[in-house]
């Protein structure tokens, strides 16, 4: 069986002491977890710190964005070699907020994809509908598109060398929580793409869920066939709800 993945969004959240007492608390009740693969992606400025308080801890480190530049005149701006050299293993690329906040398009999107893979990073790829475009049955198409973008510039092997993260934008940080078959249901159709490319890729990618994952509903989630794991916001700042949800993977 894959092995299920959960991974923490921290957002623009936390502070020194906060960010230790979470670690603090959180990690000693993951030691005993086998099989699942984790990881926490707080902001830019704490990456050193949370990197050295997991050591040992078997939770990987990951980053919320990057820039497709290597180096330069970019003010403000972080580079996949950095995000390298501090540790991190993942970095998100994409998120709603990303998209909808900071206008990244698809094709920026699939250029930051492209840019983390070549810096040895496992880019993790949101993709997901609004409530307007799932009520106007947009949802299959919209998330075709937003993949396809990113097909075109990695392929397929790219593609599957990352992970995917299916978060329906009207169900991110609100506790509305996509049903397990109405989240299955886009997961069934995003492996049915990536197989048209290649099955055994498409079987082998792993396909996160995320939008209002919480302690209580992270074992239904998690059990539909096509749902390896879960990209978690919120409840990744509270220990014990982020312990709950990676125990129910
Ligand atoms: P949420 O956020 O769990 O707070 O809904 C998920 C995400 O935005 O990745």
């Amino acid at each position: 069986m894959k092995r299920k993945q959960v991974i923490g969004n921290w957002k623009m959240n936390g502070d020194l002491a906060a960010n230790r007492r979470l670690l603090d608390e959180l990690l000693p009740s993951l030691a005993a977890l086998d099989g699942v693969e984790l990881a926490v992606c707080p902001p830019f400025p704490y990456l050193a710190q949370v990197a050295a308080l997991l050591e040992g801890s078997g939770v990987a480190l990951g980053a919320q964005n990057l820039n497709v530049a290597a180096k330069g005149a970019f003010t403000g701006e972080v580079s996949a070699g950095m995000l390298g050299e501090l540790g991190c293993r993942y970095v998100l690329v994409g998120h709603s907020e990303r998209r909808s906040l900071y206008g990244e398009c698809d094709e920026t999107v699939a250029e930051k994809f492209a840019v983390a893979l070549r810096a040895g990073l496992v880019p993790v790829l949101c993709v997901g509908e609004t409530l307007a475009q799932r009520r106007q049955g947009r949802t299959e198409a919209l998330v075709s598109a937003q993949l396809q973008a990113v097909l075109r510039r990695s392929g397929i092997e790219g593609l599957a060398a990352g992970v995917i993260a299916y978060e329906p934008v009207w169900a991110i940080g609100n506790g509305e929580t996509a049903s397990p078959e109405q989240a299955q249901a886009v997961h069934r159709h995003i492996r049915d793409l990536l197989a048209q490319h290649d099955p055994a890729r498409g079987v082998a990618t792993p396909i996160l869920y995320g939008g209002s994952v919480k302690a209580d509903n992270a074992a239904a989630l998690f059990a539909q066939p096509d749902i390896d794991g879960g990209l978690i916001g919120g409840a990744s700042l509270e220990a014990a709800a982020f312990a709950a949800i990676c125990q129910a993977a």
